[in-house]
């Protein structure tokens, strides 16, 4: 591979002064679990997000499940979740066993259709889960009108769009509650597994806490079933050192997203992510879509391009939701999506000859096809 889908080590290689020192600070504290650096962690990161609370759990699909469990929400309940995202959101809500709802995604910013909604919403309905797919924010301010309007929590899903905003806040602080994911590959990635959840409410942030672990706030009195799913100590420190840089990395994310746009507009049969005016994308992935994808990403392998298909199967139509019964032809925009995206190589560490590179190879490779 010329120029591989994302670089791992770049980060590693950006900061590895302040990474080996802050690992060395957490290995001599002696005190590797729910301690001094995720309590810091958590006040830097709801500070960032402009959120009161932050609430570090193990990993981005348990921030969901925990907040939606926080919520009360379970059995006989519903919860409306975009069509077209990654199967988290999904398994998140299941979790509860509380009915997934899709409701269709707008074909060009890939994200909750708000038009759609409302048709969704029965007297079951608990709460929205929109997502900030591909790092590009939801329509948040007409899915909270109608969430107000119908008595309903809005959960966001902001795995893949920490920096985001929305007409000039950050994500992760424009709902009820947001659930992050600090996942090696995502915008703010640990060196391992991480998550958390950021809301303004503090009862919310609170039951969080104790469901996180094992539904207890005093060690060994357990007020409830809880889970055991928190952020460690070195994931933390690790990550406290990454978040001064997020805001920097996530504008050479959008340097080179400029460069692809402007390279790519005109390019015949190449359909390319729109960015309505009111949104600031972080740029998690930059996601094209092709009649002849399969071809298409053939070609760039061959030219040395690593790419990913984010996501090739809905979740509708995926083997873990078979016996939901949703046939080919129930989410068209969703199962287009997946026949045609493709995603080329983003990133803070993508040298500008790569993403030439990359310009290059995709004008070749699409007047072949
Ligand atoms: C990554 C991701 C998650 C889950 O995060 P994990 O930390 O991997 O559990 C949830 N939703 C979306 C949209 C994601 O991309």
């Amino acid at each position: 591979m010329k120029v591989p889908f994302l670089d791992f080590v770049g980060p590693y290689e950006e900061l590895k002064p302040e990474l080996d020192a802050a690992y060395e600070r957490f290995m001599r504290s002696g005190w590797y679990i729910l301690g001094k650096e995720t309590e810091t962690f958590e006040k830097e990161f709801a500070t960032y997000c402009g959120s009161k609370f932050c609430v570090g759990v193990g990993n981005g699909l348990e921030a969901l499940h925990l907040t939606l469990r926080a919520y009360g929400i379970g059995k006989g309940d519903e919860v409306i979740v975009p069509s077209n995202t990654y199967i988290a959101t999904w398994l998140a809500v299941s979790y509860t066993d509380a009915t997934v709802v899709p409701v269709e995604c707008d074909a060009h910013t890939y994200n909750l259709d708000p038009k759609l909604i409302e048709a969704a919403i029965t007297p079951r309905t608990k709460a929205i889960m929109p997502v900030h797919l591909y790092g590009q924010p939801a329509d948040m301010d007409s899915i909270m009108a109608i969430a107000a309007k119908h008595g309903l929590k809005v959960i966001e899903d902001n795995a893949q769009a920490q920096g985001a905003r929305c007409n000039g806040r950050r994500t992760g602080a424009l709902g009820h509650s947001a659930g992050h994911s600090f996942y090696p590959g995502k915008n703010l990635g640990a060196f391992g597994d991480g998550g958390a959840v950021t809301t303004d409410d503090e009862t919310l942030a609170d039951k969080i806490r104790v469901l996180r672990n094992y539904g207890s706030r005093k060690k060994y009195f357990n007020e409830i079933k809880g889970y055991n799913s928190r952020l460690d100590e070195m994931q933390s420190a690790l990550l406290r050192v990454k978040l001064p840089k997020l805001d920097e990395w996530n504008a050479r994310r959008a340097g080179i997203a400029n460069y692809y746009l402007n390279e790519f507009s005109g390019v015949a049969g190449l359909i390319l992510p729109h960015v309505p005016n009111w949104a600031e994308p972080v740029w998690h992935l930059f996601v094209v879509r092709h009649s002849k994808r399969d071809a298409f990403q053939q070609r760039l392998a061959e030219a040395g391009i690593g790419t990913l298909i984010h996501y090739p199967v809905p979740a509708h139509l995926s083997a873990a939701y078979q016996d939901a019964g949703w046939k080919r032809g129930s989410l068209p925009i969703a199962e287009n999506a997946a026949d045609t995206v493709l995603s080329l190589p983003i990133g803070p560490h993508l040298k500008l000859e790569d993403a030439r590179l990359v310009v290059e190879a995709v004008k070749g490779a699409v007047k072949t096809l």
